[in-house]
């Protein structure tokens, strides 16, 4: 049997975010308000999102041997994560500076630090974890090679039964070894322009056949407030947004992948399990910040 539900392979990052007036020009210094500390990283979002909901789930990333390390330690088992698979040192953990303007608007410094030091030795290293889970679940915020080696790794396992689901994000064009293990490949609207290659044609039905044609066993495309949409060699099908008044979008994209992993773990139909995550995407917009937003199933079902 499998110890985990999900185990995802990604990033774990510290969000450092101060909210300025103005942004400073080259040369210049403002002063912003006071800083606030953030665990973060798609990785790390996803881990929490999935354990919040009652997943067994274990997480596989790198941090560095350093206080933000340590925060996303105490995060990651504060909702219940197995860290035995997170790896300390090599660099520092990586971090996202933001600055945030009275308008909302973002601008973001990536430092991906020890997140580009998980390597695929890494990945081959865990063998027992993957082995362990009944879904993998990844990003692209660590190295493509090392991605490229957990479709390997799962595409190899004996049993043939774990399945692979790629968030492509932040998007680059994929290798075909990588495309054809994802079951399936999740994508906003950017990322499906990014790994077609080109201006999207159509509707999102027109993308998704797109992005099937690629190799992907199924593909699921995100809409924001507009809902989902799931493609597979049965068709597509649209799932309807649930009705919220958003908040904050962040880690919008991370509660639904998580969600929607698990769920797919636990035998559900492609579209069930989208709808479910769609629930749980809706719930996280209705409250601040990432990791503080996810809900409980609890929570989901009282949506
Ligand atoms: P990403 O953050 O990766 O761009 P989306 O913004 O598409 O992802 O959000 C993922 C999912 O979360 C959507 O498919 C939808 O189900 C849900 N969601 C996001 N924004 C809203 C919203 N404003 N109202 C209701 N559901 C939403």
């Amino acid at each position: 049997m499998y110890d985990y539900d999900l185990l995802v392979v990604g990033s774990a990052n510290a969000d450092l975010v101060i909210g300025v007036e103005r942004r400073p020009a080259a040369g210049e210094t403002v002063l912003g308000s006071d800083l606030a500390v953030h665990p973060g990283g798609k990785g790390a979002n996803q881990a929490v999102a999935a354990a919040r909901l009652g997943a067994r789930t274990a997480l596989l990333a790198r941090v560095g041997d350093d206080a933000h390390g340590r925060l996303l330690l105490d995060s990651q088992r504060d909702a219940g994560v197995d860290t035995s698979g997170v790896l300390v040192g090599g660099a520092p953990t990586g971090v996202a500076l933001i600055t945030v303007d009275p308008s909302g608007d973002n601008s973001i410094v990536v430092s991906p630090g020890a997140n580009f030091r998980l390597t695929p030795e890494d990945v081959r290293a865990a063998a027992g974890l993957l082995r362990s889970s009944r879904v993998v679940s990844t990003q692209l915020e660590i190295p493509l090679e090392s991605v490229a080696e957990v479709a390997r790794a799962v595409r190899d396992l004996p049993d043939g039964t774990t399945r692979l689901v790629l968030n492509p994000s932040p998007p680059r064009p994929l290798p075909e070894e990588v495309l054809a293990a994802c079951d399936p490949l999740i994508v906003n609207e950017h990322e499906a322009r990014v790994i077609v290659g080109g201006d999207l044609q159509g509707a999102p039905e027109d993308w998704a056949r797109a992005l099937l044609g690629l190799g992907p066993r199924s593909v699921v495309v995100t809409l924001g407030a507009e809902g989902a949409l799931v493609a597979s060699a049965a068709g597509t099908v649209r799932v309807p947004a649930v009705k919220v008044d958003a908040v904050d979008t962040t880690g919008a994209g991370d509660a639904f992948t998580a969600a929607l992993a698990w769920r797919l773990g636990q035998g559900e139909p492609l579209a069930e399990a989208a709808a479910y995550a769609a629930r749980v995407g809706a719930a996280a917009v209705t409250r601040a910040g990432a990791q503080e937003s996810f809900p409980t199933a609890e929570e989901v079902a009282a949506l």
